[in-house]
């Protein structure tokens, strides 16, 4: 039997049973486990309160078998996240980035990238009490997100040949993981999308420095409108399926994607 003392934070609890819950954990030095918190419905005094979403927890889980399901023995608060949860646009967004996390963070991973992914997630959490929520903020995050799952796309130079980028208006493949230069990007090439070099400087630039900083960041409209195109396009290629947080968020944060075509579909249309 296993004894695990780490931290965690939890991205799903569901019901089971009669008195427990299922809860999935992220955790610094293994990544996503599912454990088993027997009678935490019954009694408050096992786990005060400690198993809501988001909340940054110490815990104490065994495990009978490696890989197996974890059984949580204790779990004591660290940090609860409560103005995530005063907020509708900060719950969602919190929300959002939990569930992908629940959705495709290793299960035992490499200690490197279990810590950068759950580093992320705690920084992520803490930045967003303190942030004001907008679609800017939300793309900003999103970029880190992929950068903290090791899917950081190129946004400087050229992903197949290292060429800076000579132009104003550049490429962007989301299959080829970036900026694509004269020579290798172009007409003809399927999937292209082309966008300002200024978007992806300031996408790039969001990729530094503290990500507490990232509510004090702007994008001029135009940048936000290519923005929004290409981490859609982005997620769809490399995660293939929508979050059921993501229309939620959608609602909640608007954004140019959501107001375009809202815009588009409210258009009187011209007198004859
Ligand atoms: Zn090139």
């Amino acid at each position: 039997m296993a004894v695990i003392e780490d931290e965690a934070i939890v991205l799903r609890a569901v019901e089971y049973g009669e008195s427990d819950l299922i809860a999935h954990l992220l955790m610094p030095d293994i990544g996503r486990l599912t454990v088993i918190a027997k009678y935490a419905r019954k009694s408050q005094r096992r786990f005060p309160g400690s198993l809501d979403l988001f909340n940054h927890l110490r815990v104490r889980v065994s495990r009978k078998r490696p890989q197996g399901l974890g059984f949580l023995e204790r779990g004591v608060l660290v940090a609860p996240f409560l103005a995530l949860r005063a907020d509708p646009g900060r719950y969602a967004l919190a929300s959002y980035l939990v569930e992908w996390m629940d959705r495709v963070a290793p299960e035992d991973g490499t200690r490197a990238d279990t810590r950068r992914i759950f580093g992320f997630t705690v920084s992520a959490l803490g930045a967003l009490e303190r942030a004001q929520p907008d679609p800017t903020l939300r793309l900003f995050l999103e970029l880190r997100a992929f950068d903290a799952l090791g899917l950081r796309p190129g946004l400087r130079h050229c992903v197949r040949c290292g060429a800076e980028p000579g132009a104003t208006l550049v490429d962007f493949h989301v299959a080829d993981g970036g900026l694509l230069c004269g020579a290798h990007g172009g007409e003809g090439r399927e999937g292209r999308l082309q966008v300002h070099l200024g978007t992806l400087r300031a996408l790039d630039k969001s990729l530094e420095g503290e990500i507490g900083a990232l509510g004090r960041l702007r994008l001029s409209p135009q940048a936000l409108v290519e923005a929004e195109e290409i981490l859609f396009r982005f997620h769809r290629f490399h995660l293939g399926f929508e979050l059921k947080s993501q229309r939620f968020l959608g609602q909640s944060l608007g954004g140019a994607r959501l107001t375009a075509a809202t815009a588009h579909a409210n258009t009187p249309r011209p007198r004859d």
